[in-house]
């Protein structure tokens, strides 16, 4: 019933699939203060020069949903030069799907040409999936192309109307996610859309059209057609989009987690690892719902933490030093995830200080708490220490004791060293050492 009745009053202009309808101010509920003032001069400046131009995409359907947008794209019947030429802090990026990026002041809109359909001189791969991307179209043809009704809305902030040819509005307010075309055939051009599919769903709380949901348990194999660089992209949206357990979930419900990728195996079939991962993903949706920063580094880490200490017990149980072992663990884990997900060599830099900081936090005794303490991962290093005590895996007393030291005045610090419980060589050689400090083991700076 109320179906029926949302999808007549948006599509006012008659039913058949890609007809327009035209929503006014007053029906959509987004406010021209709720827009971004830059994407509106980008849209009053190409309306200026005559060309069509709309936020368009991600940006509407938030807005409309009553969620603040992460960034707000403009889609325009202008050529890239076209736009390049109105305005003067531009450039032109990408090779394979060129868009123009125009800056006002910090912010920086990415504007696009309405892209003409697929036909059969559609470049693509063996797979079906699309290479180049470069043909320009009609607007009708651009919204086709998108991937859900949902995100093939138009807002004119000129005019303030949403232009809607796939009866969106009605769908988001119905909460449904519904596929622009027949699902199998768009999952084949691009298989990222599965992916895209449950992390839009889980932030907007809609269900999947079962249309979109029923082929993707039998599709789930094309997305290790993605290339590697892609597939780091929209795994970090996926777990940076303030909804990662909840994404995470409807992964495992849509069948999407095995044997795709190393990373999402590693996080739901490691029965240990498991509520750690889902600890540190809760965490992280806390922070970024409270719109805190939150690092990729200390996230990946998270992620594969169990990895590298099961790789470490091996290690140890063949004899290897506890410290090398560590480092070879470390190594190996990121060796493997690195042959399917490109994850940039800072973010390897940031995920090893982590892990290497970890088995410092065992030693209690002497001055090697107070050079910790000075260490500028000390933080993140902390964090993922309470990490592992909420988990289960070390003593809560562990993270409880390095809460206390680094808030202590010096004499209370003092007291708490905790006195070494090494064996007598040991201890002996550490006596020795009084003039001259331990060295570094980790090898950390
Ligand atoms: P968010 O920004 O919240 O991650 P989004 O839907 O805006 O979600 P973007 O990657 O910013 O995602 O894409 C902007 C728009 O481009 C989308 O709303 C959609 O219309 C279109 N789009 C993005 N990816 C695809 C795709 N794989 N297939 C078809 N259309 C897509
Ligand atoms: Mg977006």
């Amino acid at each position: 019933m109320i179906r029926k009745l949302l999808r007549r009053v948006f599509r006012r202009n008659g039913n058949a699939d890609n007809r327009l309808a035209l929503i006014p101010a007053g029906r959509h509920g987004i406010r021209r203060e709720e827009v971004s003032p830059a994407a509106i001069k980008v849209c009053e400046g190409l309306q200026r020069e005559g060309f069509r131009a709309y936020v368009v995409g991600g940006a509407v359907r938030d807005l409309i949903a009553g969620i603040p947008p992460k960034d707000f794209d403009v889609a325009t019947d202008a050529t890239p030069e076209q736009v390049r030429a109105i305005f003067r802090r531009s450039r032109i990026i990408g090779r394979r799907f060129q868009i123009v990026h125009v800056m006002f002041g910090a912010e920086t809109i990415e504007v696009s040409t309405f892209r003409a359909a697929h036909t059969d001189h559609t470049e693509k791969d063996a797979h079906g999936r699309v290479l180049r991307d470069n043909v320009w179209g009609s607007i009708e043809e651009d919204a086709g192309r998108r991937d859900f009704t949902v995100n093939a809305l138009y807002y004119d902030p000129v005019a303030g109307t949403v232009l809607d040819y796939h009866c969106g509005v009605a769908d988001l307010k119905q909460k449904t996610l519904r596929m622009i075309g027949e699902p199998r055939s768009r999952y084949r051009e691009d298989p990222v859309r599965m992916l895209r599919a449950v992390r839009l769903s889980a932030k907007l709380g809609l269900s999947l059209d079962p249309a979109v949901a029923a082929p993707i348990r039998e599709m789930a194999g094309l997305i290790e057609n993605i290339p590697a660089a892609r597939l780091f992209e929209e795994m970090l949206k996926l777990l940076l989009s303030g909804h990662a357990v909840e994404c995470i979930k409807r992964l495992r419900d849509q069948g999407l987690h095995h044997g795709l990728l190393p990373l999402l195996d590693v996080i739901l079939e490691q029965p240990l690892g498991e509520k750690f991962v889902l600890l540190a993903l809760g965490n992280t949706d806390d922070r970024v719902r409270a719109g805190k920063s939150v690092s990729p580094g200390f996230l990946f880490a998270t992620l594969l933490w169990h990895e590298v200490l099961a790789n470490w017990e091996i290690r140890k149980q063949r004899r290897e030093l506890p410290i090398p072992a560590l480092y070879g663990a470390m190594d190996e884990v990121l060796e493997i995830q690195a042959e399917k997900l490109a994850i940039t060599r800072r973010i390897v830099g940031d995920i090893k200080d982590i892990w290497a900081l970890q088995p410092r936090f065992d030693k209690r005794a002497g001055k090697t708490p107070y050079r910790l303490l000075e260490q500028p991962r000390f933080r993140a290093g902390y964090d993922f220490l309470v990490l592992r005590a909420g988990s289960g895996e070390i003593p809560d007393e562990l993270a409880a004791w390095w809460t206390e030291f680094q808030n202590a005045g010096p004499d209370r610090r003092e007291a708490m060293l905790v006195p070494d419980a090494a064996p007598k060589k040991k201890r002996r050689r550490r006596g020795n050492a009084k003039s001259t400090p331990p060295a570094d083991t980790t090898g950390n700076p």
